[in-house]
């Protein structure tokens, strides 16, 4: 993957021996390393604890066999450090059974290795009939966000929502379990996903999840855009670049080396759609991957905004997303079994003063993603966002030192993300194992304290 354009010379200080001193004796924040995942190694550093006594804990013990997994003991393994922790709290139906959640954790915190996960599994709470049932498993989210606050070394923790009617097998469960258990997940924190009732089939290696599909990833000439074409490609993906024809070299290289094809395309164009249904329907057969990443900024204050930078912000990070998916449909581009993945932002959640054109916009690609689940799920095609927060590109390399180093330290992983970790939550959403994974936006963003 390629280096953060950005360097964190602060992390890299407090890292160092004088360095570190110095901090621990000014009580200065010193950011973890984040263990990031790697084909071959082992997905976590150490075993994973499982408990709970829900209707996923035995699927789930299945469904991690080749994880090291210690089931229900109470305690870790000795002096030995956990890489995970999962607990199915599905069955907790009534507020004193919450307690179940205190019982198991608290004694486990401590026992937490380096970038640790903590994952708790529950029932979908719209879904449930039951009023103390549907209150105690909304009280779940609460806990995890305030226990993820308390982690330290980079773990993290996630809630899991389960369809109540999912299949005894949890199948469905199985892609979302294994990104969450693994380095892939690093800058992901403190997360809420909701996993349908849909069954799902494991790929033949889980070190390439997307084999043989064709993935379309706009603005890919560089930044995350770039990442995401190298890790679609990493995980199987024929993966086709496109981008501004301007960015000419850029893309060239990008999609060189991704053994994939360049695409000099404005996705604004009013024929952006036809031209790629033409080369997917020419050139391979159809389309299963949908990144529509292509994104700008425009920023001014709303008073001093011209009419210009609100058009182009619109046009680039709202209609061409929405346009490009409807067009490849009606032209019969996108396949049954596909996915569509788009890139939101924590300023389309919190807003961010300066920018009510792009706020609006990145609000809005949550909208397409709730709009289209329904209407994708008649083809069988999944629609999901990423929401990243600070990610160390070229863009947060422009801002001002001190606002810059504000908004690395301003999460629960005193950090920024890097664009890998957003690669990485695109590529485990566009695979056909997360066919259960519909209509769900998840925050790359290290549980940034802005938009919580
Ligand atoms: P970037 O500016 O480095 O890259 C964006 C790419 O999109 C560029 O290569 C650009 O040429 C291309 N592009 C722009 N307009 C296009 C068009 N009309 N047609 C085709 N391609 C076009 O930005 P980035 O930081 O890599 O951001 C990627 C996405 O992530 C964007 O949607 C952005 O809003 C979002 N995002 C980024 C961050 C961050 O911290 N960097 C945070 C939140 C969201």
């Amino acid at each position: 993957m390629p280096d953060a354009p950005s360097t964190d010379f602060y992390a890299a200080f407090v890292k160092s021996g004088p360095g570190s001193f110095l901090a621990s004796r000014l009580g200065l924040p010193q950011p973890p390393s984040l263990r990031r995942y790697q084909p071959g190694k082992p997905a976590l550093a150490g075993p994973v604890l499982l408990g709970g006594s829900g209707r996923l804990v035995e699927p789930v013990r299945e469904l991690l066999a080749d994880y090291d997994l210690v089931v229900n003991n109470g305690g870790a393994r000795g002096a030995e450090k956990l890489g995970g922790a999962v607990f199915d709290a599905t069955g907790i139906t009534s507020i004193d059974d919450l307690k179940g959640l205190y019982e198991f954790f608290g004694p486990q915190i401590r026992s937490l290795g380096n970038s640790a996960r903590i994952v708790v599994l529950g029932t979908t709470p719209e879904l449930i009939e039951d009023i103390d049932e549907h209150i105690v498993q909304r009280a779940l989210e609460g806990f995890t966000r305030s226990v993820a606050k308390e982690l330290r070394d980079g773990a993290t923790a996630q809630l899991v929502y389960v369809h109540p009617k999912a299949s005894t097998g949890a199948s469905g469960l199985a892609s979302t379990l294994r990104f969450l258990l693994s380095g892939k997940s690093a800058y992901v924190d403190a997360q809420v996903i909701r996993i349908t009732d849909k069954d799902a089939e494991a790929p033949a290696d889980w070190d390439k999840p997307l084999a043989g599909k064709v993935a379309l990833v706009t603005g890919a000439a560089r930044g995350i855009g770039a990442t995401i074409a190298e890790v679609l490609s990493r995980d199987g993906a024929h993966v086709i670049a496109a981008d501004i024809p301007a960015a000419g070299e850029a893309l060239s290289e990008v999609a060189n080396k991704v053994g994939g094809t360049a695409l000099p395309l404005d996705v604004t164009a009013p024929d952006a759609g036809a031209k790629i249904a033409e080369l997917v329907k020419s050139r391979h057969s159809g389309l299963d991957i949908v990144v529509n990443n292509a994104g700008i900024t425009r920023d001014k204050l709303l008073a001093n905004m011209d009419e210009g930078k609100w058009n182009s912000v619109m046009a680039v990070n709202l209609k061409a997303p929405k346009q490009l998916v409807d067009d490849l449909l009606a032209a019969g581009a996108l396949n049954e079994g596909g996915s569509v993945v788009d890139v939101s932002s924590i300023a389309g959640i919190a807003g961010n003063r300066g920018q009510t054109n792009y706020g609006a916009t990145k609000a809005g690609v949550i909208g397409i993603v709730d709009a289209y689940t329904s209407v994708l799920a008649e083809k069988n095609i999944t629609i999901n966002a990423v929401a990243p927060g600070f990610i160390e590109t070229a863009m947060t390399a422009a801002i001002p030192l001190a606002t810059r180093q504000a908004g690395r330290l301003m999460n629960s992983l005193q950090q920024g993300g890097q664009t890998v970790d957003v690669a990485e939550t695109i590529s485990y959403f566009a695979a056909p194992a997360s066919a259960a994974v519909t209509g769900n936006v998840v925050r790359v963003c290290g549980q940034s304290l802005l938009g919580a």
